[in-house]
């Protein structure tokens, strides 16, 4: 039998933290051996980073996993800690949200604004009828009330499910059942592409299909027209006239805090479920820690939607229970040109910037002159989560963007982690591209073949996580089997991430894609990532999917669908020849094994709405099948064009 997860590829560039940096952090090298030492105690500790109402009796209750129970016994309010002890802390004048909207309009949102917002918005709740424990949708565009709307529902004890404001009735109406909500939060619409994007008639039509919703609070951002019911309420009309005195209640650290439905990369959603005091542990802890904040002086700015748990745990409850500045980006990177984000950074002298692969390989794409022409010194931490950052990518980000000095955190983790659980220390670890490195203190992970034994150093294998953190979900929200055969079920012991991953000969981890990706080829178990990186890493590529399409003589063969680089001639000859070299090159890169039976030229990937490849899809395209479920696809005219595409090219040797 073969390995596991073969491993083919190596790294030998490595890039240690910069030494003022590191003279400076927030964490250094001994977190690791004091977490190790007493990992509980350690976790207790960064929980005293937070304000309790009531202490704890118990750090953690594992006697009936795999339900957790984190702070037992301890009580504490989640928007007090984000807001308004940043306040009595005299730091009301500070900004939290430097918020710029796609058309160029500003507002500048401070911890004082912030305080009263949030008060307002939860007494417009408990007048609404909203209590402790019920359920509120948040279907919004990126504008400083979708932060709002989730910290009031936190500071009432409220659960927020947020659902992103791209998705379908289906989407919302199906979530809205799931849930048993009875308000939904959203706005007229908001500005994408340069126009008003209107949200309103989805929650309309999802409110009349489910009849479960008594309330639905709408903001007026674009001022466009929107069809009124009874169940409306303007938020201008109701929260902005609301009393912005609220005294927060604490609530119990197990508290349910919010449900957030995972993208749907493999199938039907599934409602995570996080809870309060644990959560926040985490969150504000790996915030503090990987992204090396310094509030008083940094400007920090997530990417992400807020419809994403990296828009949760990044952008409202870890960066404002540190007291964070942050930039919040309401559009899309490309309007009114490609330039934008760089535009951002430059004009909020944002020093720490969080974003995903997808961008940093669009950006690629589009050409490294668009960066070059802003001013980027600013910048000092950067970050990457959501797949496996291809190697070149990694470089690109590092040249262009970080200019050679900035860090680059590739940080992994999931809905179902809640926080970031590996990644480097960015005043510490000594970076490879392409590599999450190491779990952070107080997180056990390991990578376990399938006999779940701990592969040696230079194995591949199924990425698991050996102990509970304090941030992990707590359940699949109405399904606890679920929750038992998805995560708990396949290595006895062992969190089962779904993910690849390998260990190289120092032990660093590499993150190789999900594990329902991995191609079998003639007995061998290669990864999507490896071959992907490998034609990314070809000057002429910016960015590549891979998947594995029957083949009557390996099994499993390897079908490549590569995007050119914008200055790369693709047409006729030239991308023939084009195929040619890449084939070669991924065979030189990784072994005659890894090299593509096929491989197309195309313009587009079809992704989901948060940016990743969908595999499963092209996967479909490659064995000639009928699409499967396309409804959380970006852009499904993407799929008609790789199919007419697929359909001209013939297999090669
Ligand atoms: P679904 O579970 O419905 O398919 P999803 O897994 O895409 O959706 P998320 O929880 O947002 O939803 O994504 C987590 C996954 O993203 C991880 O399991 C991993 O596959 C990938 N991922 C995130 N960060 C990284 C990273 N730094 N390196 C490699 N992969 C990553
Ligand atoms: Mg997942």
């Amino acid at each position: 039998m073969s390995e596991t997860l073969e491993n083919l590829s190596s790294e030998t560039r490595r890039f240690p933290p910069p030494a003022d940096l590191a003279a400076n952090a927030n964490v250094k090298a001994d977190a690791y051996a004091e977490a190790a030492t007493d990992r509980l105690a350690f976790w207790a500790k960064q929980a005293e980073r937070l304000t309790w109402a009531k202490p704890w009796d118990q750090i953690l209750d594992w006697s009936n996993p795999p339900f957790a129970k984190w702070f037992v016994g301890g009580e504490l309010n989640l928007a007090y800690n984000c807001v308004d002890r940043h306040v009595e802390a005299g730091l009301g004048d500070r900004v939290a949200i430097h918020w710029e909207g796609e058309p160029g309009d500003t507002r500048t949102v401070t911890y004082s604004d912030l305080q009263k917002l949030v008060s307002q918005a939860a007494n417009t709740l408990l007048e609404l009828g909203v209590t402790a424990g019920d359920r509120v949708m948040i279907y919004m565009p990126m504008i400083p009330e979708a932060a709002v709307a989730m910290l009031a529902c936190a500071r009432i004890g409220a659960t927020h499910s947020v659902v992103f404001g791209g998705f379908s009735v289906d989407a919302l109406a199906t979530r809205i059942e799931d849930a048993s909500a009875k308000v939904v939060i959203t706005a007229d619409g908001g500005y994408r592409r340069g126009k008003p994007s209107a949200l309103k008639p989805t929650v309309d039509e999802a409110v009349a299909r489910t009849g479960r919703i008594e309330h639905v609070l709408v903001v007026r951002r674009t001022g466009q027209e929107v069809a009124w019911t009874d169940k409306d309420q303007w938020w201008h009309e109701t929260v902005e006239q609301a009393s912005p005195e609220h005294q927060p209640q604490a609530f119990d650290s197990e508290h349910p805090l919010f449900i957030l439905y995972t993208s749907g990369t493999t199938g039907k959603p599934k409602g995570i479920l996080h809870t309060t005091g644990g959560y926040l542990t985490q969150t504000s802890y790996t915030h503090h820690a990987v992204f090396d904040l310094k509030p008083e002086t940094d400007v920090y700015w997530c990417t992400a939607d807020i419809g994403w748990v990296t828009g949760h745990s990044y952008i409202v409850y870890g960066p404002l229970s540190n007291g964070a500045t942050q930039v919040m980006y309401e559009g899309t990177p490309d309007t009114p040109d490609r330039g934008r984000f760089w535009q951002i950074v430059d004009k909020y002298k944002v020093s720490i910037l969080y974003t995903a692969p997808t961008l940093i390989r669009t950006m690629m794409k589009w050409g490294d002159d668009i960066p070059a022409g802003y001013d980027l010194s600013s910048l000092r931490v950067l970050g990457s989560v959501g797949e496996p950052i291809n190697p070149e990518a990694w470089m690109w980000y590092r040249q262009h963007v970080g200019r050679e000095r900035a860090p680059i955190v590739d940080t992994w983790w999931q809905t179902e982690t809640g926080s970031i659980m590996i990644s480097p220390l960015p005043g510490v670890t000594e970076t490879k591209p392409g590599s999450a490195m190491t779990p952070l203190p107080g997180i056990g992970a390991d990578v376990i073949d399938d006999q779940a034994q701990s592969v040696p150093n230079g194995g591949g294998g199924f990425l698991v996580l050996t102990e509970p953190w304090p941030s992990m979900l707590r359940g699949i929200w109405g399904d606890d089997q679920r929750f038992i055969d998805t995560y708990w079920s396949r290595f006895e012991g062992f969190y089962f991430a779904g993910d690849g991953a390998k260990k190289d000969s120092d032990g660093a981890l590499w993150l190789l894609g999900r594990v329902d990706d991995v191609m079998l080829v003639s007995g061998h178990n290669i990864s999507t990532t490896e071959v992907e990186s490998a034609l990314v890493s070809h000057p002429s590529v910016a960015e590549a999917a891979v998947v594995g399409a029957t083949d009557p003589t390996t099994g499993q063969a390897i079908v490549a669908f590569t995007i050119p680089r914008g200055n790369v001639d693709a047409e006729g000859d030239a991308g023939e020849q084009l195929i040619k070299d890449l084939r070669d090159h991924v065979a030189k890169t990784l072994g005659p094994i890894a090299k593509p039976r096929q491989i197309l030229l195309v313009t587009e990937l079809p992704k989901t709405r948060s940016g990743k490849i969908m595999r499963r899809l092209l996967r479909d395209v490659a064995e000639n099948r009928s699409l499967g479920d396309v409804t959380t696809l970006q852009d499904s005219t993407v799929m008609d064009l790789i199919s007419s595409g697929l359909k001209t090219a013939k297999p090669e040797d």
